[in-house]
This record gives C-alpha cells, sequence and structure tokens, in this order.
C-alpha cells in the first residue's frame, strides 16, 4: 500500500503457509488467484495464465489452509449483501476470515493491476491507471478475505475478493457482481501470520507517512 511494489517472497515460499488465497507478483503485476494449489494471475491485457514456476515473488498476497469450514448456500449475493447481511449474519465485524464462493456470476466487473517501473508510483496513481473487464454472465469462483476495521493497518479493511471462471479465461480483482445463487464455503481465522520482509532494503528503509497512507488507501478502495 505504502509503494513498496517489489515482490519479496517467492510464491514456493508463500505455499509453505497455504493452498488458497489472492495476491499480485512483483511490481503489482496482475492479480492472483490460488485455488487448490494451482496458481492464476490475470495480466493487465484480461489474459489468464496458469502459473507453475514458484520462483516468481510476490509483494502482497494472502493464503490460508482450508479447515473448519462453514458450508454457505447463499440466494441473491452481491457487495452489498456481503457487506451488511452477511457480515453481521456471520458476526465477522471484529475478525478475519476467508470466502470462498462457486456459481454463476451476473454483470461481473473485475480490474486487474498493470505492473509498474521504479520508482514505482503512489497507490493513487496506480489506482487510476488499472483496466477493468467485464462479463454479463459467467462461472467461476469467488475467493478472498474479510479484514476487520479494526485492524486496518495490516489490509485494508473489508472485503478483498478475486474471481477466477471455470474456464481460466476470465480473472482479476472484483469489483462488482451479482449472483442469483451461489454455493461454498466460510472460514473464521483465530490466528494471523504476517510475513515482513526484513531483508527487503527499500522495506527497511522506506518511509511512510501513515496518516497519509491510510487517506490514500480510503480513496483507492472506496
Ligand atoms: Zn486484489
Amino acid at each position: 500500500m505504502a509503494g513498496n511494489l517489489g515482490g519479496t517472497i517467492s510464491l514456493g515460499d508463500l505455499m509453505q503457509h497455504g493452498s488458497c488465497g489472492i495476491g499480485t507478483f512483483d511490481g503489482l503485476d496482475g492479480e492472483v488467484v490460488i485455488l487448490d494449489n494451482e496458481v492464476y494471475q490475470a495480466d493487465s491485457t484480461g489474459a489468464v495464465h496458469h502459473v507453475t514456476d514458484d520462483q516468481v515473488t510476490l509483494p502482497f498476497a494472502s493464503v490460508h489452509q482450508p479447515a473448519d469450514l462453514t458450508a454457505l448456500s447463499l440466494d441473491r449475493v452481491d457487495f452489498a449483501a456481503l457487506n451488511q447481511d452477511f457480515v453481521a449474519r456471520h458476526e465477522l465485524t471484529n475478525v478475519f476470515a476467508a470466502l470462498r464462493l462457486h456459481g454463476t456470476v451476473e454483470d461481473i466487473t473485475v480490474r486487474v493491476a498493470p505492473k509498474q517501473g521504479r520508482p514505482y508510483p503512489s497507490l493513487l496513481e496506480v489506482a487510476k491507471g488499472q483496466p477493468t473487464f467485464h462479463r454479463d454472465r459467467v462461472s467461476g469462483t469467488i475467493i478472498g478475505y474479510f479484514a476487520p476495521a479494526i485492524f486496518g493497518t495490516v489490509t485494508a479493511a473489508g472485503w478483498h475478493l478475486h474471481f477466477l471462471s471455470d474456464d481460466r479465461q476470465f480473472a482479476g480483482h472484483l469489483l462488482s457482481f451479482s449472483a442469483p445463487h451461489l454455493t461454498g464455503d466460510l472460514q473464521v481465522f483465530d490466528q494471523l501470520d504476517q510475513h515482513f520482509p526484513v531483508a527487503d532494503a527499500e522495506f527497511r528503509r522506506g518511509k511512510v507517512d501513515a496518516a497519509r497512507l491510510q487517506e490514500q488507501i480510503a480513496q483507492a478502495e472506496g
């Protein structure tokens, strides 16, 4: 979020910690979806790649091992429903949780971050130039995380969801969608491991205006 977009952990190391998750590659290169140990990347042309090189690096990712799942069967799902009814019903306000949903999604818009070069631009500049892609109707998987506002500096508060179609041709960071019916599962975490890139000089020497960063996150994430 503070503009350190260089990759600091290899995909192989990351996946020691989880078989499912989301992220982005070195330089904010696209949107990553990890499903059952298979890694996919949407790039800023809209193409989706199956990634098998575990030496590629990531500046940001969240992964988890599925366990203690609560099965879900949801009607009329969209962001409004997830933000309000769903968070309330499952008492997510103060916890981290993973959500995985599958089914036919309508009127879906995703965005894909384009790879950036050094010197890395600010979060707001990056957010301005991100292509979006739309499908009227597509079957696939929504996967991602809920982060509570009380820990809002660890990651942006609220939902961070990515999408991957069943045909592996359409993917990205989920901006909007609706779905008549989705099934899947919810996992609430009682523990969070945060990896810090202590060997990375940019991270160690970087100066971050924390108050301004919070403003920028609020603007960029809407
Ligand atoms: Zn994302």
